[in-house]
């Protein structure tokens, strides 16, 4: 079995690295960044997505948003130039749920399945091979691939039919964006209050209050470390898609456009590229007031 993978930025590129390591054969392509680290593992390197998929039997991409998908999978020299009948696409990309239906279609047309299966856990666990991966479509067409997923994933699971993916996906991005918010706002009221945050995570984070968010996010902000991680911009994406898909089904999701005022601020004060644990910032600016590590005698 022969593998595309189209998209080597921070996630799709230690992905690729994974699927290599397992002992699969891959073809590489990345319309922007250079991939030679990936040639110099043993990746065959492709001249565009056209010609990638002329040469692979299953092709995964990682792609920002869903018009990037639909570039490299419907455009001009794109995959559906070149793909064979009878192979599969993973788009484990972050889109909207209407674009992986839209593209699922256009591939089911030319005999190609497709598999939407976004993945949750950041940089670390695509160099880890242990992201959560979400998938959604035909159980047969699953099945067939999840042995490749199992190499990048340490939880794989099918979710729905196609689309069910990014739906998953979004309700993920909802979850962490208002989790992020609300573990914010309490810090910062501990720490006006002049109450230690340090203290105020030891006694609450065994706790109903205590998430993964917390855990991740809190040591983060208490060290003032900012740096991505997951983009504010990348969140302010997911947020749009989430947005645009529960009112189009007639959904009001109205922390969600709380929060997609909040990263809307951020961004207008410069912090698009940092971190989403930067959503602090903003509480942070409000109440005038900084949420750090303290020198407890
Ligand atoms: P990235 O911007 O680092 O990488 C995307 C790559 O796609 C780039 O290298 C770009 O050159 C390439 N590209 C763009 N258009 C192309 C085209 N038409 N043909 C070929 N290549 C093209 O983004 P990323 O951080 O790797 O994220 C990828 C996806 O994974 C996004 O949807 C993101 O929301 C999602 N995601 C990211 C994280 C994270 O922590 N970064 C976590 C979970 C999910």
């Amino acid at each position: 079995m022969i593998i595309g993978f189209i998209g080597l930025g921070i996630m799709g590129r230690p992905m690729a690295k994974n699927l290599i390591r397992a002992g699969y054969q891959l073809v590489v392509y990345d319309k922007f960044a250079k991939f030679e680290d990936l040639i110099t593992l043993g990746a065959e390197g492709a001249a565009s997505n056209r010609e990638l998929a002329s040469k692979s039997d299953v092709i995964i991409t990682m792609l920002p948003n869903s018009p990037h998908v639909k570039e490299a999978v419907l455009g001009p020299e794109g995959v559906i130039e070149g793909v064979k009948s009878g192979a599969v696409l993973v788009d484990m990309s972050s889109i909207a749920p209407a674009v992986s239906r839209e593209v699922g279609a256009a591939l089911k047309e030319r005999g190609v399945s497709f598999l939407d299966a976004p993945v949750s856990g950041g940089e670390p666990k695509a160099v880890d091979g242990t992201l959560a991966i979400m998938a959604g479509g035909d159980k047969a067409v699953f099945e067939r691939v999840k042995p490749v997923l199992e190499k990048m994933g340490s939880s794989v699971t099918l979710v729905g039919d196609t689309g069910s993916g990014n739906i998953t996906k979004l309700a993920n991005q909802i979850i962490v964006a208002l989790n992020i918010a609300a573990v914010s706002e309490a810090f910062v009221l501990a720490a006006k209050a002049g109450v230690n945050p340090e203290s105020v995570f030891a006694a609450i984070k065994g706790g109903l209050a205590g998430s993964t968010v917390m855990n991740a996010k809190i040591p983060m902000i208490l060290e003032g470390n900012f740096n991505p991680g997951f983009r504010i911009e990348l969140h302010i994406k997911d947020l749009q898609n989430a947005l645009d898909t529960a009112h189009e089904m007639g959904v009001p999701v109205p922390l969600t456009a709380s929060v997609m005022e909040t990263l809307q601020s951020l961004k207008t004060d410069g912090f698009a590229g940092k971190d989403h644990d930067a959503i602090i910032r903003f509480y942070e600016k409000l109440a005038k007031i900084e949420v750090r590590r303290q020198d407890v005698p």
